[in-house]
């Protein structure tokens, strides 16, 4: 095999974390050995500095570092006392988190439906999921948009459903932090926002992370209360039941560092979303931000025609190319997710999509050269 055949099969990673560490080199083990200096593991000086640097850079009031996305969502609905007989409204087309929250409390999600062309929680759905819910003996409590794959949500339509019917609306932005939505990031556009810092995230760190945004300081107190078991005046004055849902210092430290190149990365990001678009416009349906937004690509996922996306998936591996696919199962198809609530009408967008959708490699150190490599192969596939 000639050099340039076997830089053509060397296999690509789907998400390089590894060049993101090369670039931040030593910054990052300076930052984990101060705080093995100091040793304040818990609630360390890193996590309150890092609370408000995420605050500055979304434009929310308060921002609650916690131990992962779920908990950061988790923490909301807790805070704002979701419970049995409750039904909350999310997307049927999303990762599994954002309903698993509101069925831990005993509350009901009620699955609506997506848009095709965003890919996120349809407004009239939603609308039509809130009477579902009434239909059904449920009392509606909130709705929990989606901004999935980065691409925002159409948050004033969904805000607006949710102020006529008196609901909370929590932003479900795991994958979508520094997605702007009409020139606003999110995180201050609805009641609350969580978000994710698990690795492969836009915003990642080493382990599990995450954070709540919101300008209600009512609730940011009773986060704050719930993420250390409830705690009162201290530690051990238990005024509610909470859960342990702390980010780790050493987290916190780590993101610090992150968070100074993460606007860079956004920039490189779009870029290859910019590349990928251009190249494979005519042989697949492209991803775009809608609504006057922009995206943080934490996915770049094309629709494909059925039955196209299993032999393009086959032929990129056999490249070295590797592909996934977000989401074969929509919820309600779920074996854990089957016996909730659909939307009257059904779920006829998130069955499409499960069938169409497959997702590129996307990160912000995807070289030109690589990129068209990974054009070059989507196109010569799909040609046929
Ligand atoms: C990743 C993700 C979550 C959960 O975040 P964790 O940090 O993994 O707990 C929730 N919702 C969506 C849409 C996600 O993609």
């Amino acid at each position: 095999m000639n050099q340039h055949a076997r830089l053509a099969e060397k296999p690509l990673p789907f998400i390089d974390v590894a060049a993101q560490r090369r670039r931040l080199g030593g910054t990052i083990d300076d930052a984990v050995a101060r705080v093995l200096a100091h040793c304040q593991f818990i609630q360390g000086p890193e996590v309150r500095a890092l609370e408000a640097e995420l605050a500055a850079f979304c434009g929310a009031r308060h921002a609650i570092a916690c131990a992962s996305g779920t908990d950061a969502l988790l923490l909301v609905l807790m805070a704002w006392q979701i419970g049995p007989g409750d039904a909350v409204i999310c997307p049927a087309f999303t990762f599994c988190a954002t309903a698993e929250v509101v069925a831990l409390l005993g509350a009901t999600p009620v699955m609506a439906d997506v848009s095709p062309e965003t890919f996120n929680l349809d407004p009239r759905s939603c609308e039509r999921a809130v009477a579902t819910a009434k239909r059904l003996g449920l009392e509606p409590r909130a709705i929990i948009p989606v901004d999935l794959f980065g691409l925002p949500a159409d948050h004033d339509a969904i805000n607006a459903i949710a102020a006529a019917h008196g609901l909370l609306v929590l932003d479900d932005a795991a994958q979508a932090f520094g997605t702007t939505y009409k020139g606003r990031k999110l995180g201050a556009l609805t009641s609350a926002t969580a978000t994710s810092f698990f690795p492969a995230k836009p915003l990642g760190c080493y382990g599990d992370g995450g954070a709540v945004f919101t300008d209600d300081d009512e609730v940011a107190a009773r986060i704050k209360s719930l993420r250390v078991h409830g705690e009162g005046v201290d530690k051990y004055d238990t005024v509610r039941i909470g859960i342990t849902g702390r980010l780790d210092t050493i987290q916190a430290a780590i993101l610090i560092e992150k968070l100074k190149i993460f606007p860079e990365e956004i920039v490189a990001r779009n870029a290859a979303a910019a590349r990928y678009s251009a190249a494979l416009a005519d042989v697949a349906i492209v991803p775009r931000a809608g609504h006057q937004a922009t995206s943080v690509w934490a996915q770049y996922t094309l629709r494909l025609k059925p039955g196209r996306r299993d032999g393009l998936a086959a032929v990129l591996k056999a490249q070295g190319i590797p592909t996934a696919i977000y989401y074969a199962k929509p919820l309600h198809r779920q074996a854990a997710y089957r016996g909730f609530p659909v939307v009257d009408g059904g779920l006829p967008a998130s069955e499409q999509l499960a069938d169409e959708v497959i997702s590129l490699p996307m990160h912000a150190y995807l070289d030109p050269p690589v990129q068209d490599r990974i054009i070059e192969a989507v196109r010569r596939a799909l040609a046929g």
